[in-house]
């Protein structure tokens, strides 16, 4: 089958690779749909801390599909022909953050696309780790396989829109409107947010934004995006901020303009040696700031947002600008790499 592989220290291929072999825990699924993300081409970039030289693994972590294969303990509970979500962290299971049903927390984590085989291909190994941590959830009728592969990144916006509980009027500033931002912008009006600003750099993505209903869109190359947002909020700052990209500035940004009490979640991670940018921590002392972080979500966090994708109180297929056929994932990679459009989802052989 063709697989988009990356071999550390040597870098990506697209190669044809054996269909995987299951074991009696395990699941084969025929993929349906499966989404670049970030991650992916980080990985692709600059490698992944997980790998040892010459390790290989088949990218992908945001995907859907139909078993095609179920191990003799799985096939009562997951038969032929199910279509199945998977949250993609696979935690030790002994570790206190798996305890609390944290996987995307646990030190040991594994993942999809990350040190196992992941989803950018024909046929992908779902591990009895997973649905053995709650993290392999049947999708019900109706959600189509491109929307149902949008699931796993919406979990990690509803991990990091809840650790600023937005609230009924809450005025809130999203850095960045790539597909992440753009789903901040949508959960924070679900949330009953008044204002939604968002401040970017690229023009079509501040379009985008405007098109997701952003309230206020503050090109970040043209003046002073903190007195913007004062302007915006009869001078008190906003209750909430988000970092949905990976510039270090923004971060201090963010400080300075939210209001006393205010809430900022570092969604973005930075690039290594970046973070030494200067935060001025006398804002969160003398403004009492809630300042938090997020990485991955958590399987509640995936049912959350199945839930709103099923509902149809998200649509999350409003972020995909592109779609390939699994056959052309090399094109697909070409095109993320680019940094072309918004979400590329990659389509399975029938
Ligand atoms: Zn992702
Ligand atoms: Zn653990």
């Amino acid at each position: 089958m063709i697989a988009a592989v990356f071999e550390q220290g040597s870098g990506f291929s697209v190669c044809d690779v054996p269909i995987p072999e299951i074991g009696p825990d395990d699941l084969l699924v025929r993929v349906e749909a499966s989404a670049i993300c970030g991650t992916d081409l980080r990985v692709v970039k600059n490698g992944q801390r997980k790998l040892t030289n010459g390790d290989r693994v088949v990218l992908g972590h945001e995907f859907t599909g139909v078993v095609e294969k179920a191990g003799a303990r799985q096939a009562a509970h997951f038969p032929e022909g199910v279509r199945i979500g998977v949250a993609p962290n696979i935690g030790c299971g002994r570790c206190r953050m798996c305890a609390m049903a944290l996987p995307n927390m646990c030190p040991d984590y594994r993942a999809y696309g990350i040190n196992i085989d992941g989803a950018h291909a024909e046929y992908v190994r779902v591990v009895g780790d997973s649905i053995q941590q709650g993290s392999v959830m049947r999708l019900p009728e109706g959600v189509s396989p491109e929307a149902a592969a949008l699931i796993e990144p919406l979990s990690c916006v509803v991990n990091g829109s809840r650790s600023v509980r937005i609230g009924l009027g809450d005025r809130v500033v999203i850095f960045g409107a790539g597909p992440i931002g753009l789903f901040h912008v949508m959960l924070a009006r679900n949330a009953g947010a008044s204002l939604a600003a968002v401040v970017e750099a690229m023009p079509h993505r501040l379009e985008a934004a405007a098109a997701f209903g952003a309230d206020l869109c503050i090109d970040a190359r043209e003046g002073d995006v903190v007195e913007r947002i004062l302007a915006a909020t009869d001078g008190e700052g906003a209750d909430a901020a988000i970092t949905a990209c990976s510039v270090a500035s923004v971060q201090q940004q963010a400080l300075e303009l939210l209001a006393p009490l205010g809430r900022v979640c570092l969604f973005g991670g930075l690039p290594k040696g970046a973070s030494a940018a200067p935060l001025d921590t006398n804002l969160i002392h003398y403004k009492n700031l809630v300042v938090t972080g997020m990485t991955g979500g958590a399987p509640a966090d995936f049912r959350c947002a199945l839930n709103l994708t099923v509902s149809g109180r998200i649509d999350v297929t409003r972020v995909i600008s592109h779609r390939y056929p699994i056959a052309e994932v090399g094109a697909a990679y070409d095109a993320a790499l680019r940094g072309e459009g918004m979400k590329i989802v990659l389509e399975g052989s029938a």
